[in-house]
């Protein structure tokens, strides 16, 4: 088995990048400097630093090429955390409109508490309740930040925990800088939400 390359992360030094994260930035300055009750302000605002995120992701992808493609879906077994209260009360608008809506509400409650024991957790290796049969985000254009910046460097099947590689496995997060994650907090604490949490404690209080 080869060893895990080392991957640097050279995109923020790029102008495209930079101009890219200073548009999330401003896009989320601007719903920062709405009133708190505005919340056609706010989803633009998360809407398009979102949108932002995306074309910087793809633009440090593009040059750092990694093995995470539709339909493997190992790191939605895992629980992402880092998730702010804005983020989940719009996903939580995307699951409330779905047909199935209170069984996937349901379904992250009963994960909510059995992460609560984390030796066991690990091991029982429970899907998302977003997740299809295909392997594919039901809620994929609303998904938190921490699900898009989850991206993995080395083969993907080293992402699954019974894969004896998985220990070496490498998962450059590629978060935002902390400028714009405090800021998704402080649009969360305005508003009354939890700051930051993870995705089904989250899904599970709301
Ligand atoms: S992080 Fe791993 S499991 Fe998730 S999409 Fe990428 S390669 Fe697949
Ligand atoms: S919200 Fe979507 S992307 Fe995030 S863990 Fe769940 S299925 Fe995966």
């Amino acid at each position: 088995m080869p060893p895990p390359p080392t991957l640097t992360l050279d995109a923020a030094a790029s102008p495209e990048a930079n101009v890219l994260l200073t548009t999330m930035l401003h896009a989320l300055q601007g719903a920062l400097r709405a009133p708190a009750a505005d919340d056609t302000a706010l989803q633009a605002g998360l809407e398009q630093g979102l949108a932002a995120y995306d074309r910087y992701l793809a633009h440090v992808l593009a040059a750092h090429p990694m093995a995470c493609r539709v339909g493997c879906t190992a790191c939605c077994h895992d629980n992402p955390r880092g998730v702010t209260g804005v983020e989940i009360e719009r996903l939580g608008r995307a699951v409330d409109a779905l047909p199935d809506g209170p069984a996937i509400r349901a379904r992250f409650a009963t994960l909510a508490v059995l992460r609560t024991d984390p030796a066991g957790w690990r091991a029982r290796h429970e899907p998302c309740p977003l997740l299809d049969a295909e392997g594919r985000c039901r809620a994929y254009a609303l998904r938190p930040l921490a699900c898009r910046a989850f991206v993995a460097a080395t083969p993907a099947e080293w992402c699954a925990p019974t894969h004896p590689s998985y220990p070496e496995r490498v998962n450059p997060h590629l978060d935002p800088p902390r400028i714009i994650l405090q800021i998704l907090q402080a649009l969360s604490a305005r508003r009354g939400l939890s700051v930051v949490t993870d995705l089904h404690t989250g899904m599970a209080a709301r």
